[in-house]
């Protein structure tokens, strides 16, 4: 599988990754066609590419970007997004502090 994001959110991924492969263990059919295309960070959140697509594997990657949206990117520590012009990014409060210009987002309903 190919891994663009940072070390933080190493463990989802391979949390995520194992639970795909246990369920293609039982789904050889699936499992012939199954692609992953890539995991990467994209403003802030987990993004997961792969084919073709599935309702079950959906639902993992459901949870596993609910757990990457509390966890910092960097260190893994308990975190949430922060950005700036540029960037969002998910981050715990000691990794933001030592990027300056990023602020706590703040989301408005
Ligand atoms: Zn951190």
């Amino acid at each position: 599988m190919f891994n663009e994001c940072g070390n933080g959110w190493s463990d989802i991924i391979v949390r995520l990754n194992e639970r795909i492969m246990l369920y293609l263990e039982d789904h050889p059919e699936l499992k012939r066609q199954f692609n992953f295309n890539s995991v990467k960070e994209k403003y802030g959140g987990l993004r997961v590419y792969y084919y073709p697509y599935n309702e079950i594997i959906e639902n993992f990657i459901a949870m596993a970007k609910v757990e990457a949206s509390m966890t910092c990117e960097l260190c893994g520590a308990p975190g949430q997004m922060y950005s700036d012009n540029r960037i969002t990014i998910t981050l715990c409060p000691s990794c933001a502090s030592l990027k300056k210009s990023l602020k706590q987002a703040v989301y408005t309903c």
